[in-house]
């Protein structure tokens, strides 16, 4: 096993755009039911490599596998959506027309390919999933409301509402927490240490406060490789770290 039991591993990946390296021999790997925080200044590759995972930037080299047997390299994009990988981008995406449970029973549609909504019903195992994932999103207060009428912390509940109705064994988030309230904030940390455990996550962040209380190990981006790996009080002692983020 390549993998060592990770569920995600990158090992030695490269993408130049026009001769720039934006990553550069980046190897990274996680393991089943982690929630791992990446940090890094602007311009260090975050999305560069959520974008490589989730197919939608092909590398110029390395390994890429899901689990111990999925060569990610060898997958599209929707391909590798429906392997259960869900990806939550900062801007929420939700359907601000339909309601709360209009949007989570959409979201499984998608997901199982539903086309036409006239004779779909949720059976009772779809119905409890919906109820729980209800429950650990914070809106089972609200599930006749608008998205639209959602405030934007609630919007950003709703859309991973509508990635764990996927059913997805690995999440990507990219910075979950911005513009939130502080109360927000604390109930998304909540959300996540939920869902950790019985999904691996990825999470783009910038807020500290937020990382803390979530997060075991984090890894430090710099340059399109890992700079600096560890918990937030070592990463945040590190040399390097404090010169990329202040020298530069
Ligand atoms: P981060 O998310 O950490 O801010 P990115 O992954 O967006 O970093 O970018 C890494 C580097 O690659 C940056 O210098 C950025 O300008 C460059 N880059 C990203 N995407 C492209 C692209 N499609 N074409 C050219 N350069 C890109």
């Amino acid at each position: 096993d390549i993998t060592h039991g990770r569920i995600l591993y990158l090992e030695d990946v490269n993408v130049s755009f026009d001769g720039f390296k934006a990553i550069n021999n980046l190897s990274l790997d996680i393991a089943p039911g982690e929630l791992r925080c990446i940090i890094g200044p602007n311009g260090a590759g975050k999305t560069t490599m959520m974008d490589i995972i989730t197919g939608k930037t092909r590398p110029d080299s390395g390994t890429v596998y899901f689990g111990s047997t999925i060569d990610l390299l060898r997958h599209n994009e929707p391909e590798i959506a429906s392997l259960g990988i869900g990806r939550k981008f900062q801007k929420p995406t939700v359907f601000e027309q339909l309601s709360v449970f209009e949007n989570l029973e959409l979201a499984l549609k998608t997901h199982k390919g539903v086309k036409s909504s006239m004779f779909f019903r949720l059976d009772s195992a779809q119905s409890d999933r919906l109820a729980e994932i209800l429950h650990t999103i914070h809106l089972e207060g609200s599930v006749t409301r608008m998205a639209g009428n959602l405030s934007h912390g609630q919007k950003q509940w709703l859309e991973i509402g509508m990635l764990l109705m996927q059913d997805p064994k690995l999440l990507l988030l990219d910075e979950p927490v911005a513009g939130m309230t502080d109360e927000e904030t604390a109930r998304t940390a909540e959300l996540f240490l939920t869902l950790k455990g019985k999904h691996s996550l990825m999470v783009v962040e910038h807020d500290m406060g937020f990382i803390r209380t979530i997060s075991e190990i984090v890894t430090v981006l710099c340059d399109g490789a890992v700079l600096a790996q560890g918990t937030l009080d070592q990463v945040q002692g590190d040399e390097r770290v404090i010169e990329v983020y202040l020298g530069r």
